[in-house]
């Protein structure tokens, strides 16, 4: 038989987790042909998270739970998640309800029947989320994607369901500046994609504000995208090309002020040109100290 592992960070949510584990339950547990576990992780609530989870785990043999030393944030809880999963597929969720548990079934008949490799809840509407985070989201996004081209789009969150194979992959991709989206998009594999409406959180607070969700998005960027890099390259181009434009100006001209002008920006250009060059070698060493898998297999003859 099949075990569905579902893997829930959490950090100061007590006000939500018993609702959320009723109602995850509740639904977990009609779909007949698989078994399940709860895995929650403790991200160093100091509230009475703990607690509820010490109380769960001691009534229900199918919830167990770890709890960090302080909180390391939901990249490291997810990982944590992951690596302590036994089932052949897991679902990452939100303990706040905002991911649907109504959707498991289907998740879990696409990824056991359907022949996908994972299947992702993508949120549709931002009702819940207030109009100023909406609009930085959705540009983050755009941005994003261009920069990295990978796909990353707005609304497709952690919420999803994956087997064996995709999880492994995600467990061999061991950097510590974890950027979870990125790293589904880097591993690849067959995905379906369920949509879902947004709802406000069930109770409690978001964890996030401005502050965390810039350095997130930067943390994003600068885990899938060496671009910010070439900044000063494509500078070191503009500024000799206005130094080229001076020179000539100062050859039918020749005053002083337009000569020196004209030698600070080529010398201001050569600058940037070298930063550009340290930069590229610079990217290159960041990208091979990740050490991330050259390549991954998705299927292979029996007879290998
Ligand atoms: N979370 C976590 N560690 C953190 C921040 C958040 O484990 O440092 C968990 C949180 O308990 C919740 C999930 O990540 O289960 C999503 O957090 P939240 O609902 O605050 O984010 P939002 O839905 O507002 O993006
Ligand atoms: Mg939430």
């Amino acid at each position: 038989m099949n075990k569905i592992s579902i893997i829930v960070p959490c950090f100061n949510e007590e006000e939500v987790l018993p609702a959320f584990y009723q109602e995850t339950r509740k639904v977990v547990s009609t779909i007949s042909d698989a078994s399940y576990e709860f895995v929650f992780i403790d991200d160093g609530s100091r509230d009475h998270t703990l607690d509820i989870l010490r109380l769960l785990s001691y009534q229900d043999a199918h919830c167990k739970y770890i709890s960090f030393s302080r909180n390391f944030g939901k990249e490291a809880a997810m990982y944590a998640g992951l690596t302590e999963a036994t089932g052949d597929y897991c679902v990452l969720m939100d303990a706040d309800l905002q991911h649907p548990p109504k959707l498991l079934p289907d998740m879990y008949h696409a990824v056991s029947q359907e022949g996908y490799d994972c299947c992702a809840g993508k949120r549709v509407g931002r009702e819940g989320d207030g109009v100023l985070r909406s609009f930085l989201s959705k540009s983050f996004y755009r941005v994003i994607q261009k920069l990295t081209h990978m796909n990353m789009s707005d609304g497709a969150g952690d919420f999803r369901m994956m087997n064996r194979k995709m999880i492994n992959a995600i467990l061999e991709m061991k950097e510590y500046n974890r950027y979870t989206k990125g790293i589904f998009s880097f591993v690849g594999f067959e995905t379906k994609w369920l949509e879902f409406h947004n709802v406000e959180r069930a109770a409690g607070k978001t964890k996030w504000n401005i502050k965390s969700l810039f350095s997130y998005a930067f943390d994003g960027i600068l885990s899938f995208s060496t671009a910010p890099l070439k900044l000063s390259g494509i500078l070191g181009l503009l500024f000799l090309l206005i130094s080229a434009c001076l020179g000539v100006t100062a050859i039918f001209h020749p005053k002083t002020w337009l000569i020196v002008t004209a030698i600070v920006v080529f010398l201001s250009s050569l600058q940037m040109l070298m930063v550009f060059i340290l930069g590229e070698y610079l990217s290159k060493d960041y990208l091979e100290n990740k050490k991330r898998p050259i390549y991954i297999v998705r299927e292979e003859s029996s007879s290998n």
